[in-house]
């Protein structure tokens, strides 16, 4: 753990381990942290803060492209996290480059952390100013762990905040590069990085009294925990980024093979479907469902299972085994619901992939609404596909579920696509498009799926307080 500016392990002398999926055994291991350590984090925290703040927003936004610049100097991360998490090392350039660039672009929103002056009488001067909570607490998913902990400091750090962020349990060990990134770049102590179990390190920051501030990205579950544990403690500003179980509404005038294409791409196979936006239930019309499916089959099948650090792997493993087992429970019931499986739905044969936590990509057709595979977010390499007739009842079909992060809605005409993304509840919507993040535009869930917005400035706000000054003259 970095805590204090120093490389420490838990007061509590014990540790963790960390299992490599493609082969199930164990690589590493990280302290198992405890709440004296979340607090040591805190308080190191507490007192490099107001210096931070103090510092001119233009020389804090510098620090900040240092930050970008020296991440994108550790290439080494990439081996580390391909085998830790399992996602593919030929898409992790691709998580470097975006933590570059978030650092980035929160740096140069430093000028934007600004007030309004309000004209609430002729004769006084009246303003706003905004200023940071003190110390942040930020806690991280599974799924792209040394992305989030990278871009998830920009916020926090350009309002002027220090930072005490945990690391997933199941994809620990790349924190390890980020915490060595910041010692060289960063004030000693303003970062902190805590491992260990969520329940206890995860919710010893949720529930310290001198963390006012609470960014989570993860489940739903975790989600409303954190929102019930942190009001047994005080008022606390929380924000949540969920899951989700996103819909793809494909219009009877779309192309087959540009639809089978955007939902290819949307499943984010090469780190087997673990993303919140993946657009999991595609819904074709009737009229071109066939041409789509059999597209789709030809792609999926092809897709190359492998070591997640052979640069020719397309899809690695799933991330944990008690994952590895829902995903497999998901699929047996899929086809026990009647849905057709139109590709994969096994663990793939062949000696490669005795050990860990394989599945093959999968795609299941005929899929109505009443299934488990259609309901649940399964954060894994499965996509379900749905047929629909009438324009009422696709609508109805996607805002049926307690979710609302991305959406996809695919047609080359205009007002039916805009009255569509009006219809649908959902934080964001691409048309003709899945998939990919643009910056700036924020990214949020609506429903269960979230709470704030976040990669836009609605994020670097989130992380200060406003307060009004009056001048009676
Ligand atoms: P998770 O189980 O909710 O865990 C997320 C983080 O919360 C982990 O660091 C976990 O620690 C910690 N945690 C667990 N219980 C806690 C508690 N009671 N108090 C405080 N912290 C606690 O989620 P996950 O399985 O890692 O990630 C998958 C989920 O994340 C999916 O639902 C996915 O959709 C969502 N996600 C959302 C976004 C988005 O931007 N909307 C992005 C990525 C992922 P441990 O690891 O030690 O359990």
């Amino acid at each position: 753990m970095y805590i204090g500016g120093e490389f420490v392990a838990s007061e509590s002398g014990q540790w963790m381990d960390s299992v490599n999926p493609a082969t199930g055994e164990v690589h590493g291991r990280v302290p198992a942290g405890t709440a004296v350590d979340v607090d040591r984090a805190v308080q190191s925290a507490r007192a490099a803060q107001p210096a931070w703040a103090a510092t001119h927003v233009f020389e804090r936004g510098r620090i900040l492209r240092q930050l970008a610049d020296a991440i994108r100097a550790r290439v080494d991360v990439l081996e580390l996290e391909a085998a830790d998490t399992g996602n593919t090392i030929a898409s992790l350039d691709n998580d470097i480059t975006l933590a570059g660039a978030y650092l980035d672009f929160m740096a140069g929103l430093g000028m934007e952390i600004k007030g309004e002056s309000v004209p609430a009488t002729p004769q006084n001067i009246h303003f706003t100013m905004r200023e940071p909570f003190g110390v942040v607490g930020r806690i991280v998913p599974f799924n792209h762990p040394f992305l989030f902990a990278a871009a998830h400091l920009g916020a926090p750090l350009i309002a002027g905040n220090g930072v005490v962020l945990k690391s997933p349990d199941q994809s620990p060990l790349s924190a390890k590069i980020m915490a060595e990134i910041c010692d060289e770049v960063l004030p000693k102590g303003l970062v902190n990085f805590v491992s260990g179990v969520g329940t206890v390190v995860g919710d010893a920051i949720v529930r310290h009294p001198q963390v006012p501030r609470i960014g989570f990205t993860g489940s739903v579950g975790t989600g409303m925990a954190i929102q019930r544990s942190a009001a047994e403690v005080s008022v606390k500003h929380v924000t949540l980024e969920l899951g989700g179980k996103n819909p793809f509404i494909a219009f009877p005038d779309a192309d087959p093979d540009e639809v089978a294409n955007a939902a290819v791409a949307g499943m984010n196979f090469s780190w087997s479907g673990q993303s919140c936006g993946s657009t999991s239930r595609l819904m074709l019309h009737e009229s071109i469902y066939d041409a789509v499916v059999e597209r789709i089959e030809a792609q999926v099948s092809a897709i190359r299972l492998g070591d997640p650090l052979d640069p020719a792997a397309e899809m690695g493993p799933v991330n944990s085994e008690p994952h590895y087992r829902r995903i497999l429970d998901i699929i047996a019931s899929a086809k026990q619901e009647g849905a057709t499986v139109i590709s994969g739905g096994e663990v793939p044969a062949g000696s490669a992939f005795e050990r860990g936590y394989w599945v093959q990509p999968t795609v299941f057709g005929d899929v109505t609404m009443q299934m488990r595979v259609a309901r649940e977010e399964i954060f894994g390499p499965v996509l379900a596909v749905l047929k629909w007739q009438d324009e009422d009842e696709v609508i109805a079909m996607a805002n049926e579920l307690d979710l609302g992060l991305t959406a996809a809605v695919w047609t080359n005409d205009l007002k039916k696509a805009m009255a569509t993304v009006r219809a649908l509840d959902s934080g964001l919507v691409w048309i003709n498009g899945t998939g990919r993040h643009f910056m700036g535009t924020g990214f949020s869930g609506w429903k269960n799926s979230g709470l704030g917005r976040e990669e836009c400035l609605e994020e670097v706000l989130s992380y200060t307080q406003s307060k009004a000054v009056h001048i009676i003259l």
